[in-house]
């Protein structure tokens, strides 16, 4: 885009990553992503390509093979990568939320087992909180750890895991009350265990299944699926971090920087919708000329790109605010929730600038259409995030009286 979404301040290496992604996206990913979203088929030669890219390893540390690059680098490479196809950015966040939890938590042993392979591609991470009952109440998970001699044994059943199948580590939030005293705090009785498995569907691993692909209205491509434990038996060493109890400080922490990236994958949503809206709108014409020449299109269009800029700047002053060390829950919400709700507004707007044509599987904005929901839903809603920004606001600006 040339005009919108700009970014002041970046280095060479940055603006050099961010237009070999660009690149990627216009060459790669914007000729095939409706077609393949049409027949819900996985991006594998997108896949291949984003690992080859190096993409997969973005923040992860050049000591454990990848590129090192800040919270601000991968959240504008997501912004490029959901405008061409916001599947493909589900893709990468999962992994790359893992990938975080195990540099800030991980033990070690951990670090140097899962690391290089991440960075490399080769394993890839998906994360479970929800349950079938539970979704922004995490503190309400039944799942359970139990400990059986040198290993624990989780039961349950888990929902909603993006990349559940093409994953081979998940890491999964379960209720682990051993060491923790009657009484104790649910969430202080809560640990991550790092997961591996096959890819795949069935029975991937004794005491683990991953039934199938769960049928959504749009997020195709990418497989969202369930995830059920039996009996599965993981070693003390698969703890994340080597103690229980912390999980889910742990899988919070992972969330508020997966809050950024849904932010930045609104950003590129909106992005799309606008660049489609007013191309159409140059294009079609209505009483002797081109819509855009009516007021009130020519006010939509200024209404879509003023959020489309007010949308961008927010996702990146919440990155930047974690790159520089200090805590970011407010900005995160904030951008998260603005980002997510702008998105829709203009991927609606664009599709009524389309008219009938909208509602045309031909047309790339019926994908966008069917995507932006996704944004308002995933990494908490947007009444999680108002009660989030409420909550820090009181602390803020505490009353002295
Ligand atoms: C495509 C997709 C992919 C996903 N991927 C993952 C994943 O990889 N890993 C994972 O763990 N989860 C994943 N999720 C789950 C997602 O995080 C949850 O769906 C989300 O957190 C909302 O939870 P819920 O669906 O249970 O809704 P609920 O928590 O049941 O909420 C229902 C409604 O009530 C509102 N509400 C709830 N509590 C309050 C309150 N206190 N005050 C006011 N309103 C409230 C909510 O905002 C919402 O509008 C995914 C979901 C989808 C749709």
């Amino acid at each position: 885009m040339a005009r919108l979404a700009q970014t002041a301040g970046l280095t060479d290496v940055q603006q050099e990553i961010l237009s070999t992604v660009r690149d990627f996206v216009d060459k790669e990913i914007i000729p095939v992503a409706t077609e393949l979203e049409h027949r819900d088929e996985y991006p594998q030669q997108i896949v291949d390509g984003l690992k080859e890219l190096g993409l997969f390893g973005l923040m992860i540390p050049e000591e454990y093979g990848g590129l090192g690059e800040s919270l601000l680098t991968y959240a504008l490479c997501v912004e490029e990568i959901a405008r061409g196809w916001m599947s493909v950015s589900g893709i990468i966040n999962t992994h790359f939320i893992v990938a975080y939890m195990l540099k800030q938590h991980g033990t070690q042993e951990q670090r140097e087992h899962f690391l290089p392979r991440m960075a490399a591609g080769d394993v890839r991470g998906a994360f479970s909180m929800s349950e079938p009952g539970l979704g922004s109440d995490v503190s309400a998970i039944t799942s359970k750890a139990v400990k059986d001699g040198d290993d624990y044994l989780l039961t349950g059943q888990k929902m909603w895991l993006t990349n559940g199948g093409t994953s081979n580590l998940v890491a999964v939030l379960v209720r682990s009350d051993e060491g923790h005293p009657e009484g104790t705090a649910p969430h202080k009785s809560m640990t991550t265990f790092l997961v591996e498995k096959e890819p795949g569907f069935g029975e991937v691993r004794p005491g683990l299944t991953i039934p199938g692909k769960i049928d959504k209205m749009g997020y195709k491509g990418v497989d969202t699926t369930e995830l059920i434990m039996d009996g599965l038996r993981i070693p003390v060493d698969r703890v994340l971090g080597g103690a229980t109890g912390r999980g889910f400080y742990q899988m919070m922490d992972g969330v508020e920087v997966g809050r950024v990236n849904v932010a930045a994958r609104g950003c590129g949503v909106a992005q799309r919708a606008f660049e489609l809206g007013v191309r159409y709108a140059q294009q079609r014409h209505t009483f002797g000329k081109p819509i855009a020449q009516h007021q009130a299109i020519q006010f939509k269009l200024a209404e879509m790109a003023t959020k489309v800029e007010a949308a961008h700047a927010m996702m990146v002053n919440a990155a930047r605010k974690k790159d520089s060390g200090e805590r970011n829950d407010l900005e995160a919400g904030m951008a998260k929730y603005l980002a997510s709700e702008y998105c829709k507004e203009v991927v609606e707007d664009s599709f009524r600038i389309h008219g009938g044509y909208g509602f045309s599987k031909e047309y790339e904005i019926e994908r966008l259409y069917r995507e932006a929901p996704m944004l308002l839903i995933g990494e908490g809603t947007a009444e999680i995030q108002k009660m989030i920004i409420g909550r820090r606001l009181l602390e803020e600006y505490r009353f002295q009286g």
